[in-house]
């Protein structure tokens, strides 16, 4: 097993990233002194790189925190934990490896023809929350980049009628993790090169749909990347878009702001103007 902890320190890609999540990190108060962290690691590409992201992250920082990887084993007959745990093991990471019922669950409750994925991720989910509590870890860092963000934001959008894509710091509904997202600056581009230059040792999850799941979101894939033939700059101006909100500007009656204000009361009777208090057009 290859050594990356320490080989990665004057790698471009890896300067290039790291500085994505540095500055994630920084904009929404991703890390604090002494936390403990549950860093999600499932064997796919998203999830080692953001782990010797923070492995590296937090060797450099000012600040003391501790970071433990998780792995959720959810059952699927195939998926290769030995070689993840090599990985961690190897790399001297602190880890759990929890082994869970999750497929026979599955299979006993899905009802036919509904995703496997929605109550596959809900699971996996709930166990996550649970190690992360068991283990003593206040935050739990997923592996989602700025590609889903935008895929998701696109994914509401179009099929479920929301105006929503993901919080990089949020608090989970068990009210006691923080789920921090760090690599949402982060291109998935960048890290499937950054993966296969690493030779990283990615494990498929071997669930009844791998590599097959999830049809909507490889068409917002497949959509995106038509319309950056004409618009290069199209995915960072999205990513822009989400944190640059007009409540004002959209249609939600529940947003105080998305109401006319007395202002604009006062604008639209003309109040106004007899107070000499136009806006500059
Ligand atoms: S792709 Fe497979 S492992 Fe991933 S959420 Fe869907 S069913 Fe679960």
């Amino acid at each position: 097993m290859k050594l990356l902890r320490d080989e990665l320190r004057d790698d471009p890609l890896f300067r290039k990233l790291r500085h994505g999540v540095g500055r994630a990190v920084a904009d929404f108060g991703l890390i604090e002194e002494g936390d403990r962290i549950a860093v999600a690691v499932s064997g796919g590409k998203d999830s080692y790189t953001l782990l010797l992201l923070l492995e590296k992250l937090r060797r450099r920082a000012p600040i003391a925190f501790e970071i433990v990887a998780v792995n959720i084993d959810s059952g699927y007959p195939g998926y290769q934990i030995s070689v993840i745990e090599e990985f961690l093991r190897a790399n001297g990471f602190t880890y759990n490896m929890v082994s869970t019922e999750h497929y026979a669950i599955i299979r006993d409750k899905r009802r036919p023809g509904s995703s496997y994925c929605s109550i596959c991720a809900r699971l996996k989910r709930g166990s996550l929350y649970e190690a992360a509590r068991v283990l003593g870890c206040n935050k739990l860092a997923l592996g989602h980049h700025s590609d889903d963000f935008i895929e998701t934001l696109l994914l509401n959008q179009f099929f479920v009628g929301s105006l929503k894509s993901m919080s990089a710091r949020m608090l989970a509904d068990n009210g006691e993790t923080t789920v921090i997202r760090p690599l949402v600056y982060v291109a998935e581009a960048d890290i499937i090169t950054f993966s296969q230059q690493a030779g990283l040792p990615v494990v498929c999850c071997r669930c009844p749909v791998c590599g097959s799941a999830d049809q909507q979101r490889r068409r917002m894939k497949q959509l995106l990347k038509e319309l950056e033939k004409d618009i290069p700059h199209i995915k960072n101006s999205m990513l822009k878009a989400i944190s640059n909100v007009h409540p004002r500007h959209l249609l939600d009656r529940s947003l105080p702001a998305a109401l006319p204000t007395s202002a604009d009361t006062a604008l639209l009777d003309g109040t106004a103007r007899k107070q000499g208090g136009y806006p500059a057009p």
